[in-house]
């Protein structure tokens, strides 16, 4: 893929632009080689066809092409998505760009047979398949072993062990980006390995504290052994709540699928009944949500709010990507009027700009509510709204049990799905080493 800026030596927007540009390339995979081209006088500029500075082009064609304007070393005023203009190409043109460019290279170089048969099925099916394949021990297991996930593994999370993960939170903090650590693991089978998972997230609150790191963490209530038994789980998961209130660090239980909804709003209403900084997430693809929201305003209790991402029946959950948004913006809007300190959790630029313009509109000042992102997903966005003054908090998984998690990302977007796969045709062809 080609990629190149062009811009006017003293142009106020390129080292921005450029920035944001290498972090979408690394973040799409593949080559990151960046041309730059300095446009100095007239001439260069129309033997380059340059319209104005900056300009970025993929494979040769501008990222937003600039229709009616004539070569010159103007500077260019770009729409951006909450509708403001500003120098800076928008960070979605590119990406989007970058994806095609992407997805028209694995065309032409895929071999015949899988990868073909896989670009026909539509994106739902397909999200269907990766999320029934992260509850299979078996592939687990294969997937595990091998070596071909390890690139895209390393995107969506921070490495084996604590000593990874504390690296990643201190790049994350030095960016200006707040943090909650996710030791990886769910659905335990045994009293014994729900300890272990408690074990951790003592040990993680403590060198959180002793190294004054953000004191954020996330769990998941399967991991501490709900379906083991819900009040040994309940027992486990307030030895971390003690251990969170030692150093006043915040805990918050992620949301599981549609089954666990009643028991992990009872716990998480329980845990916040003793200790205040307990927080839970809503998933706006559930049917219920709207009224499960309205309880925890009315309890105080601080709420994320995500769109969800497990494999629901619709008679639970809206089925198109249109319906979960919609509840998404309605719900959001209620948190952000009425709701403790509410997380807006997701990468979706519309939402986000949905977001913005309301807090603006209702006056509600940038301390009452903060962005959450995932850990590999829009670097870009999450440094952005950081540079805007935004809080923005990065959702930060570590440890071996990476499967499950991994999975529902590839399920997430099918450009990863892809990437994953151009890995496996190369394993095939004998250029990666299986470990
Ligand atoms: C901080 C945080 C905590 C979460 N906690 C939970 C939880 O407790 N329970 C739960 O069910 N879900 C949780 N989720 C996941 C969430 O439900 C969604 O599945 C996920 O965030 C994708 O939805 P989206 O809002 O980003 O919107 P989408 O419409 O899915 O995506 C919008 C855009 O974001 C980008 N994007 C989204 N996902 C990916 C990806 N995997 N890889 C690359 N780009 C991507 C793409 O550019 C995409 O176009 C959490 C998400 C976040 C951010």
């Amino acid at each position: 893929m080609r990629v190149e800026l062009l811009a006017t030596p003293d142009c106020p927007h390129a080292a921005r632009t450029e920035a944001t540009l290498r972090a979408i390339l690394e973040e799409e995979g593949g080559e990151q080689h960046v041309s730059r081209m300095l446009l100095r006088d007239l001439d260069a500029a129309a033997s380059a066809g340059f319209v104005g500075s900056p300009t970025v082009r993929v494979n040769g064609r501008d990222v937003m092409p600039a229709v009616g304007l004539r070569s010159g070393l103007a500077c260019r005023l770009y729409r951006q998505p909450d509708g403001s203009f500003s120098g800076a190409v928008p960070p979605e043109a590119i990406r989007q760009a970058v994806q095609r460019a992407r997805e028209r290279e694995e065309a032409e170089r895929a071999a015949p047979g899988p990868l073909d048969t896989m670009r026909d099925v539509p994106a739902q099916v397909m999200r269907t398949g990766f999320l029934w394949a992260s509850r299979q021990e078996g592939l687990e297991r294969f997937a595990t072993s091998t070596g071909v996930t390890r690139g895209l593994v390393e995107r969506f999370v921070a490495g084996n062990d604590l000593e990874g993960a504390l690296a990643a939170l201190e790049r994350l903090r030095d960016a200006g980006l707040r943090t909650t650590v996710d030791v990886l693991g769910e659905s335990v089978d045994s009293e014994k390995r729900a300890t272990v998972a408690a074990d951790r997230y003592v040990e993680l609150l403590g060198e959180l504290h002793a190294r004054r790191l953000d004191g954020n963490v996330s769990l998941k209530l399967t991991q501490m052994g709900l379906e083991v038994d819900p009040a040994f789980c309940l027992r486990n998961v307030r030895r971390v709540i003690e251990k969170a209130a030692e150093s006043g660090s915040f805990v918050r239980v992620d949301m599981e699928d549609h089954s666990k909804t009643d028991v992990t709003l009872r716990i998480a209403r329980q845990l916040h009944g003793e200790y205040p900084e307990t927080g839970v997430v809503i998933q706006s693809y559930l049917r219920r949500s709207a009224d499960d929201v309205a309880a925890l305003i009315r309890d105080g209790i601080r709420v994320r709010l995500c769109k969800g991402a497990y494999d629901e029946p619709p008679t639970v959950a809206f089925a198109s990507k249109a319906e979960v948004d919609e509840s998404y913006r309605v719900i959001m809007e209620r948190l952000l009027l009425e709701g403790t300190y509410p997380a807006i959790a997701t990468h979706d630029e519309r939402l986000i700009g949905h977001a913005r313009e309301f807090v603006e509109r209702e006056g509600i000042p940038p301390d009452r509510y903060e962005f959450q992102m995932l850990y590999g997903v829009r670097r870009d966005l999450q440094q952005a709204l950081v540079e805007e003054g935004a809080a923005v908090r990065v959702y930060v998984p570590f440890g071996h049990e990476w499967y499950p998690y991994f999975m529902r990302r590839l399920a997430e977007r099918p450009a990863n799905v892809l990437f994953l796969l151009r890995n496996l045709l190369r394993e095939r062809r004998g250029s990666v080493t299986p470990t």
